[in-house]
């Protein structure tokens, strides 16, 4: 099979190679691998200098069709179409037990600390595959990052109807699904982005930064939003505080527009304000999101072939970029 792999860090090290045709171990399933997000993590792994095994094959967003199953599979069959909850667990430490397994206590994510799906094939355990019903293929490989990630978030904060929610970085990868899924939940939602097409996505309001105050006060009648979904990490975070009302959230789970925050304190206690951290979500959000997946649409921008996989990286710090980017083994 062909598969992109690299065996040092850079993106100028990926190249195709053709490696064995993985064989599914008792409890595996071998996966035509239909099509893959590229997403942030992907370029890190490749240009960072902590993936395992190596030479390595990345590719964290994973959706296909059931090639073969291991002996003692049930639930699933040849010709399924499933995507990849992208977490080693071991299902039984204390984070499993309360349905955390992203924080498995013995866990990583997969395409880090195994390989990846940017290949024809993978194989994965049985419980690392969910089902999806008949959607098309780049919605299907948005579901295990770009929208599992945001619509954890939403959960943790506890979006439903009638609150709103503003969405920094409305138009990126995680971005889509957080104006879509908070919508969807019943809340009013703020699209922080340059790019109009966020109205067909759901959003109330759609707003550059420097009218996001105005605009905020405009969707609440001046009350502010309850919660802000700050998926370009520090930036505007600052900024966001202002946009809540009291005991109003920030969530972040990505650090792309910067790290490290310098905040007041009194700023947040003041007005009982919570800064929350999230990464990836749970298996049965992932489930609930393959359930929901027919409501949902993703903004495509480029699909890739294997061998322009480089390309295909480098387009995520595009700054033409105009939606998602995929790759099609
Ligand atoms: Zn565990």
């Amino acid at each position: 099979m062909k598969a992109l792999q690299f065996d040092s860090p850079g993106l100028d090290k990926l190249r195709v190679v053709d490696l064995p045709k993985p064989k599914p171990e008792a409890h595996e399933v071998l996966l035509r691998v239909e099509m893959a997000g590229v997403n942030p993590v992907d370029y890190s792994v490749v240009t960072g200098n902590f993936a395992k095994p190596m030479p390595h094959v990345p590719g964290a967003e994973v959706a296909g069709t059931v090639e073969e199953v291991g002996q003692h599979v049930r639930s699933l069959k040849p010709g399924d179409k499933v995507v990849l909850y992208n977490r080693v667990f071991d299902g039984n430490c204390d984070m499993c037990a309360s349905g955390m397994e992203m924080e498995c206590r013995n866990g990583g994510i997969m395409s880090i600390v195994t390989n990846g799906g940017f290949a024809e094939y993978m194989v994965a355990p049985e419980w690392n595959l969910i089902k999806v019903p008949e959607v098309g293929w780049d919605v299907a490989a948005s579901l295990p990052v770009a929208a599992l990630t945001s619509y954890h978030a939403l959960k943790v904060t506890g979006v439903s109807p009638g609150k709103a929610v503003a969405v920094i970085g409305a138009s990126g990868n995680t971005g889509i699904f957080a104006v879509q899924l908070a919508k969807l939940m019943g809340a009013t939602v703020v699209a922080l982005s340059s790019k109009s097409w966020l109205k067909e996505f759901g959003a109330d309001y759609v707003s550059n930064y420097s009218g996001a105050k105005g605009q905020v006060e405009k969707a609440t009648d001046g009350l502010g939003v309850d919660v802000v979904v700050a998926t370009l990490g520090a930036a505007h975070v600052n900024e966001a505080m202002s946009w809540l009302k009291a005991g109003g959230k920030v969530v972040t789970f990505g650090a792309i527009g910067g790290d490290e925050l310098k905040l007041s304190l009194s700023a947040l206690y003041g007005r009982h304000l919570s800064l929350v951290g999230t990464t990836g979500g749970t298996r049965a959000e992932l489930m609930e999101l393959a359930r929901l997946s027919p409501r949902l649409k993703v903004k495509t921008w480029k699909i890739y072939p294997l061998a322009e996989g480089a390309t295909a990286l480098s387009a995520l710090r595009s700054s033409e970029r105009d939606g998602r980017i995929f790759i099609e083994p």
